[in-house]
């Protein structure tokens, strides 16, 4: 089974670098993940979009931000022409999104590409740089990185994304799973304290993913691996939700000095009780709530209660990326209605749509928590300004423009 997944790696690493890069500038691809098997597997018939509702109730299709957002969880791989940026640019304009985050900003020759493309827009996107793991295993692989990682910082990153391949995917010499409190990572955490830069950090993955594959799962129900199971990690041999979230919590802690912004509300959205036990033992611990508005929007008085309480330590993200960037009414502006209306029974912003319509990560409705103002802004963009100096920079700008005091 290991030797399987290495070859399948490899393949797959292999054919990655063998793209051909368009017009010779073009960063390499995102590897894709291994995939896992799931013996006795068998996919149900694909969910139809959710069904019309009859309820009749106020509803309030707010067309932009209330106040002007910064998006601190975008995947703007596809950002390389001068058109790239100015068709995204549009769009945060019509939604009201002043300023975004690219996590895709890779490292080496890829980081340059695209944080020499994003320069006449650098009020408006800030790149962040990431890690490369090739020859991980071997000696000098942390003082290589760390130091390409501080060329990266110097040269204008806005921080580090790390995604979940850390956790999940990589492993040590032995077999064993790289996590993301290996000594090894130690320089790397202490590197972004040292420059004051935030490290958008994802790993683990939807709890949902690592239970058995069936009706009476919610993912599953809703549509996700119904055809492909390959991101289900139930008896994968990877590690656990919570072996994970154990190593995450002593990365917390050993780097008390590093800002870590964690996607998806640590994926631990559906118990925000535990996401505030850990706010309060880790000051450095922040969450975005990128792809996770069908589980606050589920819960609204809980979610608000948390939202409020925990104002200066919540981020607004989307996760979007190229495949819905365009859905300006079913993507962007569910976010805002969640947070600034009390509408209910609406479609979450859900970051994956099965081909009939079907929100993959969630198979319900949501409930607005009309959050008071002060909070909003918080969550909106102040404390983006508080890590990314390009956003205090130009925020204020953004703000004037909107009229905004
Ligand atoms: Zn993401």
């Amino acid at each position: 089974m290991r030797f399987r997944l290495l070859l399948t790696l490899t393949a797959v690493c292999v054919a990655a670098s063998a793209q051909t890069p368009k017009g010779g500038t073009q960063p390499p691809p995102r590897r894709p993940r291994p995939t896992y098997e799931h013996p006795g597997w068998k996919p149900t018939p694909l969910q139809t979009a959710m069904p019309k509702t009859s309820l009749k109730v106020e509803e309030h299709k707010l067309q932009k931000a209330k106040f002007p957002a910064v998006e601190v969880h975008f995947h703007g791989g596809f950002l390389r022409a001068p058109a790239d940026y100015q068709k995204l640019i549009s769009i945060m304009d019509q939604v009201g999104v002043a300023m975004l985050v690219n996590l895709d900003g890779a490292s080496g020759e890829a980081f340059d590409q695209y944080l020499k493309s994003s320069e006449p827009y650098k009020d408006r996107i800030i790149t962040m740089a990431r890690l490369n793991y090739t020859g991980v295993n071997d000696p000098g692989w942390t003082e290589k990185m760390t130091a390409e990682l501080e060329r990266c910082f110097r040269a204008g990153a806005g921080g580090l994304k790390i995604s979940k391949e850390l956790g999940l995917d990589l492993r040590n010499k032995d077999g064993s799973y790289l996590q993301c409190d290996d000594p090894r990572l130690d320089a790397i955490w202490a590197l972004c304290a040292k420059y004051n830069k935030p490290v958008v950090h994802h790993v683990n993955d939807q709890v949902d993913r690592f239970l058995p594959i069936g009706p009476e799962n919610e993912r599953y129900e809703a549509g996700l691996w119904r055809d492909n199971a390959s991101e289900n990690y139930y008896q994968t041999g990877q590690p656990s939700f919570e072996e994970i979230n154990k190593h995450r919590e002593a990365m917390f802690a050993k780097h008390a000095k590093t800002v870590f912004i964690v996607a998806h509300i640590a994926h631990l959205g559906f118990d925000l009780k535990r996401v505030g036990a850990m706010l309060d033992k880790y000051p450095n611990f922040n969450v975005d709530v990128s792809a996770a508005i069908q589980e606050l929007g589920r819960q609204p008085h809980t979610a608000r209660k948390f939202l409020i309480q925990y104002q200066d330590r919540v981020f607004y993200g989307s996760d979007g990326g190229a495949g819905r960037m365009n859905d300006l009414d079913g993507f962007w502006r569910p976010h805002w209605r969640y947070f600034e209306t009390q509408d209910e029974y609406f479609d979450h912003p859900a970051q994956l749509l099965s081909p009939q319509g079907a929100p993959l990560h969630g198979r319900w409705k949501i409930y607005g928590s009309l959050v008071p103002d002060p909070v909003i802004r918080k969550i909106y963009y102040q404390n983006a300004m508080r890590y990314f100096p390009a956003a205090k920079a130009a925020m204020p700008k953004h703000l004037a423009a909107r009229g905004v005091k």
